[in-house]
């Protein structure tokens, strides 16, 4: 039997009933036992939670799969109801997600109300355009007039997907929304830190009026219940890092089962010398310390130009210094903690690594254990040698190297030098040259004068990864559309020659004559 919190370790809007009603959700028998959650503020276990099975995950998948073709007989209109009223209930319980999210991740509540806002706005996105954007539709048929085509976008069947645990409510549920939408059931694996932000999640979509079985949570260890999971289900969304994506990726391609990899980053961000210093200083600490860096599309590679680097760094590294990291359930916190003591190793490795290759530690580059046990001060590195682990992998923390540039070329050629291609950055005054820089980045999405949210937050524009950052793209209608089988119906009202002999010697040559005459008629092209 998972192990309820006590009270006094919960904040205050959290109840030990309230986790004994999340617990209910998981599909769990007793055979899994428990898993130990820590709240990182206080690196103390809270809580157990249950830890599904493999066997748990067939059933969760045949339960999800008897399911669907009721869901999805309900109709889009049905459907949105669904998610509109979870759009408001999310809004409404906004309070107390903020602090389950906090107490799971420990992350500032700043960043937690990001996640709120975003789930909501993605709710809405679709909600409102779903039922065009998976509209039968007709398209040009063989021979005009002769035959008719359409395409039909039918749910596959069960969604499975694969959550991490930086943006728990975020990346559990924000790709649910449009595969429910699009008549799928869905089987949810979150991360083994962050159980309980997507249980109640899923709580509010049943009390919006998701049918109970369509949506189903398994919970516990990855490489665990990866397999099991990729083998039963009929399109995998994982997010997550890159090396647990190409594992997926083989299972996936093994079992001929379609999926999504939305991967790790090594992000740049370009300062131009035509910026506004104050403004480009705080919109780079958006891009490189938001979450304390562990955001998929937060950057970690500062390149400033040679013209405004004394003056722009200068004011970097205070601002930066300037940051005061707090545990704290209350708005204006700056920076939260890190996720665990494994992240903290990681991020602690690195900085020891560039230290050890000559890097300068402008300003952090310690742990913080009188703020938390997992707390990481903001930290710039300048003289990152190319090959240094900071300089080239993932750090996934509060860690960013600063280097000058001497021009726009060589800005794009040092972001384009990376395995990654997730997402850039770039500051200017002159929004027309940054567009033409963006088109030379080898990126999936590129913010503009923002750090990362006015591109995360452009739901209808398509969001995703180039090269070792994944495959295929969430948001917009490439959202959507993955999650549908496309299906052509093509009719034949009566055909141009006999179906058994083939043309006649006359019939050759006319239809010959037919399709030379075609290519020059503009509106048959
Ligand atoms: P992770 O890859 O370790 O784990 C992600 C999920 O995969 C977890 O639920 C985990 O249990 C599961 N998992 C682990 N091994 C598995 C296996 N063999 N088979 C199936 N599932 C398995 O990643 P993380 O540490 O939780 O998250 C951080 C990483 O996620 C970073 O690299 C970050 O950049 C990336 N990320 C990417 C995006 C994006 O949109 N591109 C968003 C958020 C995070």
């Amino acid at each position: 039997m998972p192990e309820l919190p006590d009270a006094s370790s919960l904040p205050a809007r959290l109840t030990p009933r309230d986790f004994d009603h999340w617990n209910d959700l998981v599909t769990a028998s007793d055979d899994g036992g428990d898993r130990e959650v820590v709240a990182p503020y206080t690196g103390d276990a809270f809580c157990t939670a249950p830890e599904s099975t493999p066997d748990d995950v067939a059933t969760a998948v045949a339960d999800a799969d008897a399911a669907q073709s009721r869901w999805a007989d309900r109709g889009f209109d049905a459907r949105t109801d669904v998610l509109e009223r979870f759009h408001d209930l999310v809004l409404d319980r906004r309070e107390e997600l903020l602090d389950l999210m906090q107490l799971e991740t420990g992350k500032a509540r700043g960043d937690a109300y990001e996640e709120v806002m975003d789930v909501a706005m993605t709710s809405r996105y679709y909600a409102t355009r779903v039922a065009d954007q998976l509209a039968s539709e007709r398209r040009r048929a063989a021979l005009p007039l002769l035959s008719t085509a359409r395409v039909h976008y039918d749910p596959v069947g069960v969604v499975g997907i694969v959550a991490p645990w930086n943006y728990p409510l975020t990346l559990a549920v924000g790709d649910a929304l449009p595969a429910l939408l699009a008549g799928n059931s869905v089987v949810l694996k979150p991360a083994e830190e962050t159980p309980y932000t997507a249980l109640a999640t899923v709580a509010l979509l049943r009390e919006a009026g998701l049918p109970h079985d369509a949506f189903q949570v398994v919970t516990g260890d990855g490489a665990t219940l990866g397999d099991p999971l990729i083998e039963r289900v009929d399109y995998v969304s994982f997010t997550g890092s890159t090396a647990v994506g190409r594992k997926i990726a083989a299972k996936a391609g093994e079992e001929l089962v379609d999926c999504s990899l939305e991967l790790g980053g090594k992000n740049p961000v370009y300062v131009r010398p035509d910026v506004d210093v104050d403004t480009a200083v705080d919109r780079a600490i958006g891009a490189c310390y938001t979450n304390a860096g562990q955001l998929c599309i937060s950057a970690e590679r500062l390149y400033v130009h040679e013209d405004v680097y004394d003056e722009f760094s200068r004011r970097f590294v205070d601002a930066v210094a300037a940051l005061e990291p707090g545990a704290e359930y209350a708005y204006g916190v700056p920076v939260g903690s890190l996720i665990s003591d494994s992240q903290l190793e990681r991020v602690e490795t690195h900085v020891a690594d560039a230290r050890d290759r000559g890097a300068t530690v402008e300003t952090g580059g310690e742990a913080l254990p009188d703020v938390g046990p997992y707390f990481y001060a903001p930290t710039v590195l300048t003289d990152l040698p190319d090959d240094a682990t900071a300089a080239c992998e993932e750090t996934f923390g509060p860690v960013v190297g600063m280097e000058p540039v001497s021009s726009d070329a060589e800005a794009v050629r040092k972001a384009n030098d990376t395995d990654y291609g997730l997402h850039a950055c770039i500051l200017s005054g002159d929004v027309d040259v940054a567009r033409a820089i963006a088109r030379d980045i080898d990126a999936g999405t590129i913010s503009i004068n923002d750090g990362y949210v006015t591109s995360w937050a452009a739901h209808d524009a398509p969001m995703g990864g180039m090269k070792d950052s994944g495959l295929g793209r969430r948001h917009g209608e490439d959202g959507v559309v993955r999650f549908t089988e496309k299906k052509a119906i093509s009719t034949s009202k009566t055909l141009p020659f006999d179906p058994v002999t083939g043309p006649t010697d006359l019939e050759a040559k006319v239809l010959a004559a037919g399709l030379k005459l075609w290519r020059h008629v503009p509106f048959l092209r």
